[in-house]
């Protein structure tokens, strides 16, 4: 299996000032740390496509969401839908 290269992920962190795509919130600069991280689309393990426009930088809170509730991405609206009919739009984008 192909090793995942962080360096995407990572300068597509610094270029969000590591604030989340969805809330655009970055609540851990206070504390003078960055949790952000990068969410693959298409997953990692399946598509080992580690491509700019298949990551998106999220807060650990939607990222543990999205795991849990699985809901389709519609990437022509940049919007989350989930099963209970809620849609999330990607607030603050550059590179989809
Ligand atoms: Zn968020
Ligand atoms: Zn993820």
């Amino acid at each position: 299996m192909r090793k995942l290269n962080r360096a995407i992920g990572e300068s597509l962190k610094l270029l969000y000032n590591y604030r989340c795509q969805i809330c655009g919130e970055n609540i851990s600069a206070r504390y003078g740390v960055n949790i952000v991280e990068s969410h693959h689309l298409d997953p990692f393990v399946k598509s080992l496509n580690n491509n700019p426009e298949n990551q998106v930088i999220i807060c650990p809170n939607h990222h543990r969401i999205i795991h849990r509730a699985r809901p389709v991405f519609v990437r022509r609206k940049l919007i989350f839908v989930y099963n209970n009919g809620v849609e999330e739009r990607i607030m603050v984008n550059q590179h989809l």
